[in-house]
This record gives C-alpha cells, structure tokens and sequence, in this order.
C-alpha cells in the first residue's frame, strides 16, 4: 500500500497498482497475511470471543430416524438438528449442520489442515454433518491477555499441528465414542470428506478445556438423538468466526486510516453470507454519502 497523510493512495497486487479515493477491504477471516501486512500500516486489531472445535459426521438415515422416528417423509428433504451443551467448562454447539451434506476441506493457506461442510439444494447426500463448537475466549482459556497477532498464530498453530499429524490433507479422525470416552481406535469408516481420514486421538490434538468440554456434550448430544455416539468426529473447524477484530470508527472505517474500510467477516463483526453482504451495503452508503 501506499499511504500518504494517512489515507491510502494506492494498493498494490503482484502485477499492478491500484489507485483510488476509497478502499474497501473485504478479504474474509482467512486473510491473515492482511491482517499482518495493515497491522504492519499501523491498523489496530483485538481479540474476540470465537468458536473451534471439529466436524461430526452420521448416516443421513440415523439422523432422519432419531428425528422423524422414520427413514424418509414424502416431500420433506433431510432432517436437521441443532444442539447445545453446557456439561463442560467452555459452552459447546452444532453449527453449520448440513443434511444430506459433505465435509470440505477449508484451508486458506497451505501446511494448514481445516475441514468445514455443506449441502447441495437437494440435500441428498448419504450423510449429515455439523460443526461441534466450544465457545472460547483465549485470555480465560490461556489465563493470560492475548494480542490479536498472538491469537491468530494460536490458530495457525493449531491448523498446522493438524497437517502435521496427516502429513497432508486428509483429516484426523475417530469415532465419537472414542472421543467422548478418550481412549479406544476406529477403523475409518466410508465419509463424504473427499481427501479421506487418518485415524487420530482427536481428543489430545483439540487444545486441553475444548476437548473435555467437547467431550461432555457430546454425550449430552448422544442423549438426544438416538445412535448420536455411533458418528466420527474429524478435523479441525477453525473458522467459523473470526478470533479477532478490526478496531473501527465511524462505521466501518479502521482506525488510523481515512478512507480504508474493513468490512466482511474478516473485521470481525459480521457472520455468514447475510451480514457480510449486508455491511458491504452499508459501507458503500457511507461512501456515497462522503463523497
Ligand atoms: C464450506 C462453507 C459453507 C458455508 N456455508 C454457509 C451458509 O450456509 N450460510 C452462511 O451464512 N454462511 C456460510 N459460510 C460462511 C460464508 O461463506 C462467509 O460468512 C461469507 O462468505 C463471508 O463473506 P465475506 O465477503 O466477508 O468474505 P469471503 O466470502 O470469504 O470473501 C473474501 C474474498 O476475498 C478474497 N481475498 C482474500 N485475500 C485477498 C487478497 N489479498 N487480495 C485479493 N482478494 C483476496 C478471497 O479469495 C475471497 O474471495 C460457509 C463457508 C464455508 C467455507
């Protein structure tokens, strides 16, 4: 970037340069080199409350049956489910629970192991998967006070102790019993998860407090829905929220800078489609209205 009197003049891309008036960063969650190079500008960041966890997977039939007590209901697609937990010390819950879906690989950045999930319209996949999620904050789970640079490498760190472990992108995995009870292997069992499994104690490679209070509720799950604990659990589910956030004012613009504006789930205060969309909105009014 080119910065002059604290506005920037020009971004540069490897190839060519880019003046303009106003500059809308939109470069979601994943974009930690970003993150680096505006902290490097002086663009302030601090952390905040996030979600980490790994990804389970059953037969989208076990999941119907729990549900609806039956296989299939005419005209209605795939059974769906949303649970909480609140047996261990960190809060845990499904997010992202794609019926009739599959589990996709998600790294951003190479040497990095992440998995995420999705469904198809039709939602006629064999299998039904969800995101099972602590919800943390890293100064009471590291008990000391975090920067934002520290928390993006604690995530960086983690999302490569996970290839390491696979040497590649297959994802870690074992059965949710294995999981809730900490002990115990799993031959891998047929997955949607395109870049296969690695049978790994997941339970030691989740950071110590997610796993226990992963583990508590999913027991807590296996007692709400029937064969619940007959899953996998696998990967690493890294980013379905952002650890840390854009110190902004007036709006959307980040602070110290006059007309750059970090926007989107990467300045951290949006989630989702929807209200990323919708702060791209609300800046380009601001933007309007300035100029
Ligand atoms: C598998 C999967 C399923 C999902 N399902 C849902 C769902 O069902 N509903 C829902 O609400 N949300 C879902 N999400 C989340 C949703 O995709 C995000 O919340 C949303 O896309 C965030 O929008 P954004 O515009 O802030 O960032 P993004 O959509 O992440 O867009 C950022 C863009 O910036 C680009 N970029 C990054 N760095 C640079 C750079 N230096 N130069 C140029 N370009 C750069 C990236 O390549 C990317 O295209 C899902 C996410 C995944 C991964």
């Amino acid at each position: 970037m080119e910065i002059v009197d604290n506005k920037v003049a020009s971004v540069f891309s490897a190839s060519r340069e880019y003046p303009g008036d106003h500059f809308v960063f939109a470069t979601g969650h994943s974009a930690y080199d970003t993150y680096r190079m505006l902290m490097k500008y002086g663009g302030r960041f601090r952390i905040k409350n996030f979600a980490i966890g790994s990804r389970v997977e059953h037969s989208q039939i076990l999941i119907n049956k729990a549900q609806w007590g039956v296989e299939q209901l005419p005209g209605v697609k795939a059974a769906e489910y949303r649970l909480t937990g609140r047996s261990g010390e960190l809060p845990v819950y499904t997010f992202c629970m794609c019926p009739g879906g599959k589990i996709v690989p998600a790294a951003a950045f190479e040497k990095t192991n992440i998995v995420n999930g999705m469904s198809l319209y039709k939602r006629n996949g064999t299998f039904a998967n969800a995101a099972v999620v602590a919800a943390v904050n890293l100064t009471n789970l590291l008990k000391k006070e975090i920067e934002a640079e520290e928390a993006m490498e604690w995530v960086e760190k983690l999302e490569e102790s996970f290839y390491s472990f696979t040497r590649g992108y297959s994802a870690p995995f074992c059965s949710i019993r294995n999981f809730m009870d900490r002990k115990g292997s799993t031959p891998a069992p047929e997955t949607s998860y395109p870049m296969g499994l690695t049978e790994a104690p997941l339970w030691e490679m989740l950071p110590p407090g997610i796993a226990e209070s992963i583990s508590a509720s999913l027991k807590d799950f296996s007692g709400k829905i029937k064969g619940y604990e007959t899953g996998i659990i696998m990967g690493l589910e890294s980013k379905t929220s952002s650890p840390i956030q854009a110190v902004r004012e007036n709006g959307s613009r980040l602070t110290g800078f006059g007309n750059l504006y970090m926007i989107g789930e990467g300045s951290g205060y949006s989630g989702g489609i929807i209200s990323s969309a919708v702060e791209g909105v609300k800046t380009a009014m601001e933007i309007i209205e300035k100029s």
